[in-house]
């Protein structure tokens, strides 16, 4: 029997209606497979966390989580009373960057008995590798004088360590899927970090010569992606133009509320940390119709790196035929609750196993 000690953090809003959703139908999943355990242990760390603590999570928090096997996050975020770079820089951003997450992978793809808002949709099923701890996202920078001469600097950072690493990642999942792989650039109006992007994209692909490569300036991919997403197999792309891609992935699948992601420490030196793409939701949280599929299908992402990839299959499958059963959370325009999407994909799974 294999334990994996999991720290599962709901956060704020919907994060603590499809957490437990989603750990449920793992376990469920663990028990089909037989030779898994998780130990789950769950921690309050939030926005409702800081306004009683003045802190996101505890001072040795990043200690507590360097001690666990993976880490499953649902979404944080209260901007009404705790402005979004608070919860940003206070949780999510530094578990990323002290535990050295530094790819965000993020699928997009058509499933089974979904309609993309495309007029035209094709089937696609593409991934995009989104840099995760540096880029255009730092601290670096500020404001100078005031009034009418006011000046705002804000600085990006681009090493080649991590670069290099993006891209190699990106590479490496071309050749487990289609061998295709587009960069997201800007070169034509970022004048340093986006040609030095594209020079260590051509020095990496030359390791590749089986994988097809093109660079495309980030608005043009982005239509590209409303246009021709069946056209796209890896996207590797800096941290902020993964992030806008993402949601135009997210879009296009449908909901915002089916996006997984994962935020991988591809080393494994430390744990990796399994988020969806959406966020709290502050609009439509207490209410029960918070659409659980984005965290379920966030755990199939950790079923996928631990190893047992025919569990994930499996449990996609399970979303596909929920969904083809016309069982749907509002904002697939459906009138199921988080609730009856839980219990259908578990008894799916109990019956076929
Ligand atoms: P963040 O800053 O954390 O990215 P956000 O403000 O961009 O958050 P979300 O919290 O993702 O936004 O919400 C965007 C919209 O999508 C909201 O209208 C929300 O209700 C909807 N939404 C997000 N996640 C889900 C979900 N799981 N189920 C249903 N609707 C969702
Ligand atoms: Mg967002």
């Amino acid at each position: 029997m294999e334990k994996y000690a999991i720290a599962a953090i709901p956060g704020d809003g919907i994060g603590n209606e499809v957490v437990p959703a989603a750990m449920r139908i793992l376990d469920v999943v663990a028990e089909i497979h037989g030779g898994i355990q998780w130990e789950w242990t769950s921690f309050p760390w939030s926005c409702q966390y800081y306004l009683q603590h003045g802190m996101m999570m505890p001072s040795e928090g990043i200690d507590i989580l360097r001690s666990f096997d993976q880490i499953f996050l649902g979404a944080v975020g209260m901007p009404n009373l705790v402005p979004d770079h608070i919860s940003l820089w206070g949780l999510l951003i530094r578990i990323r960057r002290e535990l050295e997450q530094s790819i965000n992978l993020r699928p997009a793809r058509l499933l089974k008995g979904l309609r993309s808002p495309l007029l035209h949709p094709a089937d696609f099923d593409l991934v995009v590798i989104r840099e995760n701890s540096e880029g255009e996202y730092t601290e670096i920078g500020g404001r100078m004088k005031k009034g009418e001469d006011e000046i705002v600097v804000q600085n990006a950072v681009f090493t080649r360590k991590a670069t290099e690493r993006a891209m190699r990642y990106a590479f490496e999942q071309a050749k487990k899927r289609r061998n295709q792989v587009t960069s997201a650039t800007k070169s034509n109006g970022i004048s340093h970090s986006m040609p030095f992007w594209d020079e260590v994209f051509r020095e990496v692909s030359t390791d590749y010569p089986q994988v097809t490569t093109s660079s495309q300036h980030i608005d043009a991919l982005t239509a590209f992606l409303i246009t021709r997403p069946h056209d796209l197999d890896v996207i590797v792309a800096s941290n902020l133009f993964g992030d806008i891609l993402t949601d135009v992935g997210a879009a296009i699948m449908g909901s915002i509320g089916i996006a997984p992601a994962a935020n991988l420490n591809v080393d494994r030196k430390y744990p990796s940390m399994f988020e969806p793409v959406h966020g709290s939701a502050p609009d439509i949280a207490g209410q029960g119709i918070a659409n659980p599929l984005g965290q379920i299908w966030t755990g199939k992402l950790m079923l996928d790196f631990l190893g047992y990839e025919e569990m994930g299959t499996l449990l996609l499958e399970a979303i596909e035929f929920t969904l083809q059963s016309g069982i749907k959370t509002p904002d697939l325009h459906g009138k199921a609750t988080t609730e009856e999407v839980t219990t259908a994909i578990i008894e799916y799974l109990q019956k076929t196993c």
